[in-house]
């Protein structure tokens, strides 16, 4: 009989050679990757191959030609933008998914784990007990759908089926002007347009002002806009500031407006009993967005968003019954998992193929619980007060915003330097070059801040006071020369 050429097995071996290779990947004594660039390059890329090499000599060159020159983000001074490594259980249990469960619908064990790590991440990260949820592949993701949802309600109020019928009425979505640029292209994507998300103007700790935010509302009723949401960051991606969730709530239930949470970073903050009071007004919510592919340690393409009621999500994104999907599946006599999709997420979002990711929730809180996780999110606000209370007793630093959550943004100074935003660059250029402590830079304020986001499983004391070490060196060098 003929065989397909591709192995479907073997795993065993095969898997346990990658792991050899990621172990060594994860004691990070490589090089940048940049720095064999064009040795990688001139084996990488290649023609097309006319004939295969088999399974194994795929694996080894895998380890030997891509998983050294691999990507920075999962070192453990690495604490650039949002962004972390997986952990190691929950990259086995992506890879379980591909192999024994490639699909989230069909009613199998996979699938009963999304329902109930949605269910679990809920509650852990202090969201009302009458939200469900859906998985997508990231925040981006995350908040179009729950945008989508807010749009679904406000054009019912008034009578219309957006997603099936489209509208004329000009929208407005309140957000603020340290919101993530995602809510505009949500705002693209679902036809109100980029330039219908209002930035409204933030105080200095980077909260948006309520009474601003308000006026901006009456106003825009009275020129016969139709507000579709107000969004709240609990986490903003540039200092991790939290807006007045309370406050914001109170106005969008006064209006009756679409109240949206984008805690893709920060909402897992809550686990911090010192800032969880600073989650208050959460519980008002419509919608909210987290990112477990952030600060919990999940691989890159995860994410999920709450809603009151799927039946809304169902309403703005069903794709409307096929025969080739429900037309198939038998609801009657549920013997076999082929019998029933179950939950229906493919309606709920904007992905029909999707892999099951809650499996991937699951086996992170199954390994750590809830005290594991809270622990690692006190950890790295610990490491963000830690550098902030540095540079404030350091003469030759400057901290740029007190932080809620685990970035701080602070700067090297000298009273000797008249262009501080250009020796900040400076230093933050060699601090790459050496490759050990990774921050990214941001504008506080009209400064130039270094910027560390702890969030990542690997990181840990040493490498916030390393950093530290490392800025106030560099910068000395440098002011010297
Ligand atoms: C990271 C982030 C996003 C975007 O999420 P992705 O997973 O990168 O698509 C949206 N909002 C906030 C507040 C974020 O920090």
């Amino acid at each position: 009989m003929q065989r397909d050429q591709s192995e479907v097995g073997n795993m065993e071996v095969l898997l346990s050679k990658l792991g050899e290779s990621l172990d060594d990947f994860l004691t990070f004594k490589h090089d940048d990757a940049l720095q064999s660039r064009s040795h990688w390059l001139e084996k990488l890329d290649t023609d097309m191959p006319e004939k295969g090499i088999g399974a194994e000599a795929v694996v080894q060159l895998l380890c030997d030609e891509v998983i050294p020159f691999g990507s920075p983000v999962p070192k453990p001074g690495f604490t650039s933008f949002i962004t972390s490594g997986a952990v190691s259980v929950s990259a086995v249990a992506q890879t379980a998914a591909s192999i024994a469960s490639p699909q989230r619908n069909l009613l199998s064990a996979f699938h009963t784990l999304e329902e109930v790590s949605l269910n679990w991440l809920r509650d852990l990260c202090g969201l009302p007990q009458d939200m469900k949820g859906i998985y997508s592949s990231g925040g981006s993701v995350a908040n179009l759908v729950a945008l989508g949802g807010a749009r679904q309600a406000a054009f019912e109020k008034i009578g219309v089926d957006p997603a099936a019928d489209g509208f004329k009425q000009s929208t407005r979505i309140y957000a603020s002007d340290q919101a993530h640029h995602t809510i505009k292209r949500s705002a693209g994507v679902l036809g109100l347009g980029r330039n219908s998300v209002m930035a409204v103007v933030t105080d200095q700790q980077g909260r948006i002002d309520p009474v601003v935010l308000e006026q901006h509302i009456i106003r825009d009723l009275e020129q016969n806009y139709l507000p579709v949401a107000i969004v709240a960051n609990a986490g903003t991606t540039n200092t991790g500031s939290i807006d007045n969730l309370e406050l914001l709530g109170k106005i969008a239930k006064k209006y009756d407006i679409w109240y949206h949470v984008d805690g893709a970073y920060g909402l897992p903050g809550i686990l911090d009993n010192r800032v969880k009071d600073l989650y208050k007004g959460l519980e008002l919510c419509d919608s909210a967005i987290v990112d477990p592919h952030k600060w919990l340690g999940a691989p890159v393409g995860v994410a999920a968003t709450f809603v009151r009621d799927r039946g809304i999500l169902h309403r703005a994104f069903t794709q409307e019954p096929a025969d080739y999907l429900e037309g198939s599946a038998s609801t009657s006599d549920v013997r076999h998992s082929l019998d029933d999709f179950g939950v229906p997420y493919f309606d709920f979002g904007v992905e029909l193929s999707s892999p099951p990711r809650g499996v991937i929730l699951w086996a992170m809180l199954k390994e750590i619980g809830a005290t594991g996780m809270a622990e690692r999110i006190k950890r790295h606000n610990d490491l963000a007060r830690l550098v902030a209370s540095e540079a404030r007793k350091h003469d030759h630093l400057e901290l740029l915003q007190e932080p809620t959550l685990s970035i701080c943004c602070f700067r090297y100074t000298d009273p000797d330097i008249a262009d501080l935003d250009e020796l900040n660059s400076m230093i933050h250029r060699q601090l790459i070059f050496e490759n050990e402590y990774l921050p990214s830079t941001t504008q506080v304020a009209g400064s130039l801040a270094i910027r560390p986001c702890f969030i990542g499983a690997r990181t840990l004391e040493q490498h916030a006071t390393g950093l530290v070490e490392a800025v106030l060196r560099i910068g000395k060098t440098i002011v010297d020369q």
